[in-house]
């Protein structure tokens, strides 16, 4: 068997019960094969059997008072994965669905996604299966509290720097913040994502969903395509996908749909301006469900089914598919139904929104597929932008940070395309995305020596 072969199997034999966690680290491993011939010094030092291992695991428990006074117990997760190029960084979820092997594919992909940003920053993640939907300001600001009060000790500007996600946005940051700075006694770039009062960064909130549709655009630019006139399926109605509606909306394509965990909608006439902000404030401050959109609008809902089941259900004609709500939301139904109906691109706003069926098939179909690591970065990149304001002291200005944002991207695609090419897989980001995040890591790790 081969290094990497067996690296995989070891993880499946010591950790069976994290399927996301092994599909994570299938996607990386299986394309690092050619790294392992040209680089005999990563296998001298076990770099592939070290780097899927965390630095560090922290599992606690959160416990809070709801609004009736009832005493609540969650489970809180900070997985520091790798810290050989920055500091550990990475977001927080609070969804029910959490679980550590989630937790862990989520840390593992953000040590490559953050070295291909070109900024000095490690892997990690963490979050919660408390679920924020339904919950008051009150309960949702208690939680917040008791999360912080454990995971204070093991964050800071330095050291670990963590950042929103799935239920985790401008409200949940606050909170987090503000007990950090309480029990802390410190104003400090301990987390991304704060608010421009306290040292947030301007672009931060959009960084994710342009950083894709920017991504996207290059890769469209190599077949000599834009998003002018193009159809777009978005999925998610949170901070990622309304990003990507803006943006999308600017560079002339036009949006048809958007789903929450409840229902889809698909708007033929497009989700235009000020669609786009009726769904900000229907999502970020009346904390509404996606379905009102439809009613609003009187445009077709679909209850309990994806973007993904009413594009392959209904027959409906994209030609750019942006997932932007949760990880395997595209199966390989969804992926044929998508060629089928004549997609040409499909860029991933969430983390590993596709099944490897589903990849597969899109690259099987030379559709320009490019992998979250690569195509999401964009908001991590600029979290790393707001740290580096946080240690000058200074804010940039909009145009300043989105300028900086189009150039990451541009750099990610570029570092892709050319890793690709260089190991003889040309137009595939998969592999240029996996290497390029790997070398750069990788080659740190090995300056260390055995740490
Ligand atoms: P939000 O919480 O703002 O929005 C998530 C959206 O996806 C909501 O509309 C939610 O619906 C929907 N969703 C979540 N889980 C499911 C599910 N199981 N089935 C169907 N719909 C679901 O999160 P973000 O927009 O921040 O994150 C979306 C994706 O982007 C995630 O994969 C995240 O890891 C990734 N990402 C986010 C970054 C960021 O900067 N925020 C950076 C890079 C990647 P509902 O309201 O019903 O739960």
């Amino acid at each position: 068997m081969s290094v990497i072969k067996d690296v995989l199997a070891k993880v499946k034999q010591i950790d069976p019960d994290q399927p996301e966690f092994h599909q994570a680290v299938e996607e990386v491993m299986e394309t690092l094969e050619p790294t392992a011939k040209r680089h005999p010094e990563f296998v001298k030092a076990n770099i592939y059997e070290r780097i899927v291992e965390p630095e560090r695991s922290m599992i606690f428990r959160v416990p809070w008072v709801d609004d009736k006074g009832n005493v609540s117990v969650n489970r809180g997760f900070r997985i520091q994965y790798n810290n050989a190029i920055g500091p550990f960084k990475g977001g927080l979820r609070f969804h029910p669905s959490v679980n550590l092997g989630i937790i862990k594919f989520l840390g593992f992909e953000q040590t490559f996604k953050n070295a291909l940003t070109t900024l000095p920053m490690g892997g990690a993640k963490g979050g919660s299966d408390f679920d924020p939907k339904g919950k008051s300001d009150g309960e949702v600001m208690r939680f917040c509290q008791a999360f912080m009060r454990e995971m204070f000790r093991h964050v800071g500007p330095e050291t670990d720097v963590p950042a929103g996600d799935i239920g985790v946005g401008a409200r949940e940051i606050g909170y987090l913040y503000g007990y950090y700075k309480k029990i802390r006694n410190e104003h400090t770039g301990v987390l991304t994502g704060k608010g421009l009062e306290y040292g947030g960064s301007l672009i931060r909130p959009e960084a994710t969903g342009y950083g894709t549709t920017y991504f996207a655009a290059e890769m469209l630019a190599t077949r000599g395509l834009d998003y002018k006139g193009k159809v777009v399926a978005v999925s998610g109605s949170g901070n990622v996908a309304q990003y990507t509606v803006e943006k999308v909306n600017q560079l002339g394509g036009k949006v048809i749909t958007l789903c929450d965990s409840s229902s889809t909608v698909v708007d033929e006439k497009g989700i235009d301006d000020k669609k786009c902000t009726y769904v900000m404030e229907l999502k970020n401050v009346k904390r509404g469900r996606i379905k009102e959109y439809a009613d609003k609008y009187k445009t077709a809902c679909y209850e309990g089914a994806s973007v993904w089941d009413v594009i392959r259900d209904q027959g409906i004609k994209v030609d750019i598919a942006m997932p932007c709500a949760t990880q395997n939301e595209i199966d390989a139904s969804h992926a044929a139904a998508l060629v089928k109906n004549g997609c040409i691109c499909v860029a991933e706003g969430a983390n590993m929104p596709s099944t490897p069926d589903a990849v597969k098939i899109f690259q099987e179909n030379n559709i320009l597929y490019a992998p979250g690591k690569a195509s999401n970065a964009g908001g991590v990149a600029t979290s790393g932008l707001e740290m580096s304001q946080n240690s000058m002291k200074i804010s940039w200005t909009r145009d300043e940070v989105d300028k900086r944002l189009l150039i990451i991207m541009k750099s990610i695609h570029k570092a892709c395309v050319e890793t690709a090419e260089t190991y003889g897989k040309k137009g595939d980001y998969v592999t240029g995305a996996n290497i390029a995040g790997f070398i750069k890591v990788a080659n740190a790790m090995l300056a260390y020596g055995v740490v």
